[in-house]
């Protein structure tokens, strides 16, 4: 498969131990793996917010709320490397912000040892960044990082333009936009260039989901590994923005499965189809999902097989974008004890269903929240004809 990630090797001491590259049959960030092999939730993931600066504000945006000019001291990273040690079955880290890379003070004293750490234990590593800024910062990450996560919902750089400062609050003018589009393009060619699966992912929103084949296209000219596509759902910062149907989300899935490069590894998540629906045409295409080449569904990892950490606070969440208060704090408590108490919540144990035979371990909260908020999916169970 040409999508085969080169970066596999973790290194005990001298010695290389080679990983299962990343493929559509090796998602480790998919919690269905380690709920298959644990017979339960585990905790194998460990998502961090490292800053809350963003030189650009999406109309999108899942944390636009919390972004600020200036940020307080974050907590020692010697402290969260030493609570990611303790975490038994840890397989993915995940570092996202705000841009996680604005500060190079970050980046290399909290996201190079992060990157390292992981490293050094075979876990592997995502960041989540919109490459605008200069190179160097991403080459300094780019020996030891898996995964770099891209949003990219445009078909030009006007749309970036508009879409990416929409909510800057002053003016920017559509020269500078198109100045750091094209950086955009280069930095994720680079790295790709430098053994770093580029994952670009696009919302199927109400402005993509028609032109959701060009963008696909677009993002196969650039090289990426991977089209990582979720529907836009209204978290806080984007709740103003026009929500599109269930009918418009699966049209535009199936626009993208007729027109998509097939050599391209593609990645659905946050679906709100599920094979225990009444509805026989989001059933089908699931069914069509599951047998396309190169096609994977992740189930959703917020509070499956992953938390959040503020680095800030050291506050842990479900997710970086929840309304869910946090349940707890580094300082204090061990991250699978904090999982654990999770995982006793009734918000968790309100979606935490399991059809094995589809593959699936149930909807998302924001999902479930605004498409099924009455339905029991402890009563459902996967149709498959
Ligand atoms: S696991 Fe839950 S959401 Fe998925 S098919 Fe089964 S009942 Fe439906």
């Amino acid at each position: 498969m040409n999508m085969l990630h080169t970066q596999n090797n973790q290194y005990r001491g001298n010695t290389a131990i080679q990983l299962a590259p990343l493929s559509p049959v090796n998602d480790p960030w998919d919690p269905i793996g380690s709920l298959s092999r644990y017979g339960g939730h585990r905790l194998t993931s460990v998502e961090m917010t490292v800053t809350n600066l963003c030189n650009m504000r999406c109309e999108h945006c899942a944390v636009g709320d919390t972004l600020v000019m200036a940020e307080p001291d974050k907590i020692p990273i010697g402290e969260m490397i030493r609570r990611l040690e303790e975490v038994e079955h840890l397989e993915t880290i995940s570092i996202t912000g705000g841009e996680p890379t604005f500060s190079n003070r970050t980046v290399k004293e909290y996201m190079v040892p992060l990157l390292q750490y992981a490293r050094s234990r075979g876990v592997r590593s995502q960041i989540n960044s919109n490459v605008t800024l200069p190179y160097s910062r991403y080459e300094q990450l780019a020996p030891f990082l898996d995964v770099m996560h891209i949003s990219f919902n445009y078909t030009s750089a006007e749309d970036f333009h508009q879409i990416g400062f929409a909510k800057a609050g002053h003016s920017v003018s559509l020269e500078a936009a198109a100045k750091l589009y094209d950086r955009m393009i280069d930095n994720a060619q680079r790295l790709s260039d430098a053994g770093v699966l580029v994952s670009a992912e696009s919302m199927i929103n109400y402005r993509t989901h028609d032109k959701i084949d060009e963008i696909h296209q677009l993002i196969v000219d650039m090289g990426c590994q991977r089209h990582e596509v979720h529907p836009m759902y209204p978290s806080s910062f984007a709740k103003d923005l026009p929500v599109i149907t269930r009918e418009q989300m699966r049209r535009s899935i199936e626009l993208l499965l007729n027109s998509r490069d097939s050599n391209v590894w593609m990645l659905f998540g946050t679906l709100p189809f599920y094979q225990c629906s009444d509805n026989k045409q989001e059933r089908d295409l699931l069914t069509r999902l599951a047998n396309e080449r190169n096609v994977t569904v992740r189930n959703d990892p917020d509070g499956r097989n992953r938390l959040n950490v503020n680095l800030f606070s050291g506050d842990v969440f479900v997710t970086d974008f929840s309304d869910v208060p946090s349940f707890g704090n580094i300082a204090d408590s061990r991250l699978d004890e904090l999982f654990d108490r999770w995982l006793k919540h009734p918000l968790a144990q309100g979606v935490n269903c399991h059809c094995p035979a589809a593959s699936c371990c149930g909807p998302n909260l924001l999902v479930k929240d605004m498409y099924y908020k009455d339905v029991n999916f402890h009563m459902r169970s996967a149709i498959l004809e």
